[in-house]
Formats: structure tokens, sequence, C-alpha cells
């Protein structure tokens, strides 16, 4: 996947609204910025699931190596501190109608997110993160409609399948976890961890950097990357890397740094978090004081009540639009954020005097045939990129892969054995066609998901 050309002046798009999970907890002391000319062994560029999860995995495979990590922006201020938290381990297929995919294929894959899941309570253990940061509780899929039902009855047999436990839930036991009636029922497995996403990514920033082997700088985005000899020299605004090896844990940007161009697709997501409800207002309500519901219809809505540093929460996700400038408009985000207010009276009217204090956006990177953007992709340079939407988990893997690939970890140590090798990303077809077929066929999946929207 050898690049056309050197890029000159690499741009990181504005990520649009501020991210509630991020913005609910206490300030934190910055991470220094790059003002100065250094070396390094290796260098990881991007600092989410993929980046901080390459960091780690380079630690722990080579502790005397020197590494730097570069964030162009402030750390978790990106889609990583943006997402609703899900680190799924069971198939999760958001082109599906249930998620289910060839029963072989869940399987491996599911081998993959277990092992990325560990990985990521190995690390909130021995950072000493707060509960909330990685909480391994399950999650459920919720439905609201007999269709939505259907999704999890066939889901249910996927699992059978797959001889995976779960535990099928009835409207009362819905009423009893959500203090609401919207519900008709759901499907409960344990597998899954939640997240903060914010938390975890800045606990993980902080614990790494207090390596002495690793340094790790924010507000510094690389804007070139050229070959120096035979190593690379990555230039910010105020300073420059030169480093032996290269990863590049930037997602969909991996275009700009001139690979995978025209092979991926961006697409947005948005989510909507309330302000942090009374104590009166959480008594009226009932229910538990977490829970986490993806939606049975994929296309529909995604819940989640939270209790924590930030006070009692409910968050809304649901919407996807197909942007390939990787910038959305502030009309759209208004728009969104009506769909969110709707979504959430409809399920909670006796919270209607209860406003969204944030709603936000952030990209997700998918390929045509659902692969990684991963591997060598020049001599030295490493991709840990396309998570298809679930990078908590897929990210930490893509992280965990090329920092093994670039370390020339032996297969059987790696921590991700399930791996193998996929083909590239799928070309894409013109710009205009992409996206009247991709957001014509995210309207329709939205409108037909009914109430579970
Ligand atoms: C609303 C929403 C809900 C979501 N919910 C879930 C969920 O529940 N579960 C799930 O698994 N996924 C979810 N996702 C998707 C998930 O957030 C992403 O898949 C994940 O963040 C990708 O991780 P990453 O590390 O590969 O990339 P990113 O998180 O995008 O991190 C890449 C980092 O690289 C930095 N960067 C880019 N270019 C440069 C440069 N030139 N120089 C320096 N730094 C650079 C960026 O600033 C960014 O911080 C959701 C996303 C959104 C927006």
């Amino acid at each position: 996947m050898q690049r056309k050309k050197q890029l000159t002046n690499i741009k990181i798009p504005v990520d649009p609204g501020p991210a509630g999970w991020e913005a609910i907890l206490p300030s934190r002391k910055p991470f220094a910025e790059l003002t100065q000319d250094i070396e390094a062994d290796y260098l990881v560029i991007g600092a989410g699931f993929a980046g901080l999860s390459a960091a780690r995995r380079l630690v722990q495979l080579q502790p005397d190596a020197q590494i730097v990590v570069l964030e162009g922006k402030k750390v978790a201020e990106g889609p990583a501190g943006r997402n609703t938290g899900f680190m799924i381990d069971l198939p999760h297929d958001l082109a599906s109608d249930d998620y289910a995919g060839s029963a072989d294929n869940d399987r491996r894959q599911t081998a993959m997110n277990r092992a990325a899941i560990d990985f990521a309570r190995q690390t909130a253990e021995e950072y000493n993160m707060p509960s909330e940061a990685f909480n391994p509780c399950g999650k459920t899929n919720a439905a609201a409609t007999a269709k939505g039902l259907n999704h999890n009855a066939d889901y249910a047999r996927h699992l059978d399948l797959l001889d995976e436990p779960y535990q099928l839930l009835d409207a009362k036991d819905m009423r009893e976890k959500t203090g609401i009636n919207y519900y008709q029922g759901g499907l409960w497995t344990p597998g899954t961890a939640m997240l903060q996403p914010a938390l975890y990514i800045r606990e993980l920033a902080s614990g790494l950097q207090k390596k002495e082997s690793l340094e790790l700088f924010e507000s510094s985005p690389v804007i070139r990357l050229k070959q120096k000899g035979h190593k690379w020299l990555a230039s910010t605004p105020k300073g420059s890397v030169l480093a032996g090896k290269v990863i590049l844990a930037v997602n969909g940007l991996v275009e700009r740094f001139g690979y995978f161009q025209k092979r991926l697709m961006h697409v947005f997501t948005y989510a909507s978090m309330t302000r942090a409800l009374s104590p009166f207002e959480c008594k009226a309500l009932g229910g538990e004081a977490n829970w986490a519901f993806t939606p049975a219809d994929p296309m529909g809505s995604t819940v989640r009540r939270i209790s924590g540093i930030g006070g009692d929460r409910l968050i809304v996700r649901n919407r996807f639009t197909y942007d390939p400038s990787m910038e959305v408009s502030g009309s759209c985000l208004s728009s969104v954020a009506e769909t969110h207010i709707e979504a959430f009276h409809a399920r909670f009217p006796i919270l209607n005097r209860v406003e969204m204090e944030y709603c936000w956006g952030g990209r997700l990177c998918l390929s045509l045939n659902n692969v990684f953007a991963l591997g060598e992709v020049e001599e030295g340079v490493y991709s840990a990129c396309c998570q298809n939407g679930l990078g908590t988990a897929k990210g930490t893997i893509a992280g965990i892969i090329a920092a093994e690939q670039a370390t020339a970890t032996e297969v059987e140590s790696s921590l991700i054995k399930d791996y193998q090798a996929e083909p590239a990303p799928q070309k894409l077809w013109p710009i205009p066609m992409m996206w009247l077929g991709a957001n014509g066929y995210m309207r329709l999946k939205e409108w037909r998901a009914g109430k579970e929207f």
C-alpha cells in the first residue's frame, strides 16, 4: 500500500461539539507540547485506543527502547474520548440486521476482542484506574418492538451456535433495570466491558507517561512525515522526531499521510449527554444507577445510564452520516441534537424537564469489506487503522498487532493469536455514488428501525 507521493501540511479535521465524557471530568495537568527536535526508536502517531495500546505493547516488548507518542489534539479530545464506551467481545457487525456474521469468523473475532479486553483489564489494574474507567459488567441488546425482539431471538440462536452464554430479559426485567416502560425485552451478554472512554484514555496516557522510556506529547500534530536515510522524520509545528520505526494510529486520517487513499469510508455518529440528574429525579426515575443498552436493531439508539465522577446522567447515541470531507456542518449537529432529544423524551417521559448538556459527533473509519488497514505500508512504517466503528476493542487489537509487527515479535508470543492477515480495504466507488449510496442506505435503515431508533 505504498503511498504515491510525500504529503505536506497534513491537517486534523475539527471534531463537532464538545464531548461530554471529557467535559464532566475534573481538569487535568496538560501533557507537554513537542518544542524540540528529538530522536526515538519508535514513534507512535495518535493517542487513541490504537496508539496508546501500541505504545504499551512496545514498552512490554522492548522496555529499553525509546518511544515517543505524538497526539495532534488534547489527549481524549478526539474520537477515542467521544464514543459510547462499549468494548464488545461478541460479533457486532453494524451492517447486519442482528450483528451476527458467519460462525467461524465470529469465533475468531470474539477471541481477538477478548484478548483486547484482557489487555485493557490488565492496563486498568496496572495503572490503578478508577472502576468506572473500565467496568467488565456486560451489556444488553434492548428491544422496543416485536421486530427488535425477533432480532434478539435470531441473535440468541446465533449465540447458541457459538456456545456463548446470554440471558433473555422480559419487559418487567427491563423496567426494573431502567425505571421506564419503553422496552419489551432484552438480551444480556456478560463479556462486554463498559468504559468511561475519556477517563480510560486519559489514565492510560498518564500511566504510560510515567515509564522512563516513553515520552508523550499532546497538541503536537504531525504535519509532515518523510524518509531520512533509513529513518523517518515526523515534523510538528514546533519540533520533530527522527525515528527508526513509525506506527500510524490515526484511524481514517491515515489517508492524509498518503496511504489507503480512496479505500476508507469516513462516517460520523453522534451522542448527547444529559445534565446531571438531581437526587429527586433519580428517585422518580427508579431503576439501576448504571446500565448499558445497544439497540436490538443496529441502526437504533444506544442508551446508557451512568453514575460516577460526573454525577448521574443518561446518554443517547444514534444517527450515522457519511462525510468524505471528514467534517460536518453546525446545522447537521443541530438536527442530530433534535433527534437525540426526541429519542430521549420518547423513552423517559418522566424526565421531560431534563435537558441535554452536551451533543457531539465523531469520526468512524470503515472499509467496504470490513477489514483493518493494518500492517507495514512502507519500510519502517506500520498502519494500525480502520477499526470499522468498533475501535475500543478493534483499535486495541490493531495497536497491539502493529507493535508486534514493528518489533518482529514471533507469532507464538503474540497477544492476538487469532489474527489472520486480511486483504487490503476494497476500493470505494466514485465519491458522488458513495455519498448517495451510503447516506441513502443509512437513512432507510434508520427509518426502518422505527421505535428502536
Ligand atoms: C459517538 C460515538 C460513539 C461510538 N461508540 C463506540 C462504542 O461504543 N464502542 C466502540 O468500540 N467504538 C465506538 N465508537 C468508535 C470509536 O470511538 C473509534 O472506532 C475509535 O476511537 C478508534 O480508535 P483509534 O485509536 O483507531 O482512532 P482515534 O480514536 O480516532 O484516535 C486517533 C488519534 O490520532 C490523532 N491524530 C490524527 N492525525 C494526527 C496527526 N497528524 N498527528 C498527531 N495525531 C494525529 C487524533 O487526534 C486522534 O486522537 C464510537 C464513536 C463515536 C463518535
